[in-house]
């Protein structure tokens, strides 16, 4: 799905990239605007919580690669799909699920107040981004 939307912004925004020195097809940066809409897709599904402005940071990296009279058409497109990616993503099931089908969810709290909605590591229950939080628990239980 995600593969498909990053497709579809390459796709609609291609013909308006810059043409190389010689007027022709330049496949550096045809490669370079696939390349950042993967991986800023790809970052809005691993990392939802944390990537704040995912359509403002895709744009941010390839509009160079466009002349600046369509770049309010890029934005467009790009802002367009990356709404309906995050809707994708906030969509998704909640990761993981404990032997009696209740989630699993990490401990901490992110910082909107929200519980963290990552899967956590068995042996302390903290996702990946928050093991730091285990390790002071860790310190405190020591120091107590
Ligand atoms: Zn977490």
């Amino acid at each position: 799905m995600l593969q498909q939307i990053s497709r579809s912004i390459y796709r609609s925004v291609a013909t308006d990239i810059r043409p190389d020195r010689f007027g022709g097809i330049d496949q550096t940066a045809h490669m370079r605007v696939q390349k950042s809409c993967d991986e800023n897709l790809g970052r809005l599904l691993s990392d939802r919580e944390y990537f704040a402005k995912p359509a403002k940071t895709l744009f941010q990296e390839v509009r160079a690669y466009f002349p600046l009279d369509s770049q309010q058409r890029l934005w467009a497109v790009i802002d367009r799909h990356v709404a309906v990616a995050t809707r994708y993503v906030d969509s998704l099931p909640k990761t993981g699920v404990d032997i009696q089908g209740n989630p699993i969810e990490c401990r901490a709290t992110t910082r909107r107040g929200t519980n963290c909605r990552r899967t956590p590591l068995a042996h302390n229950g903290y996702c990946p981004s928050h093991q730091h939080l285990a390790q002071t628990e860790h310190v405190l239980s020591i120091a107590a």
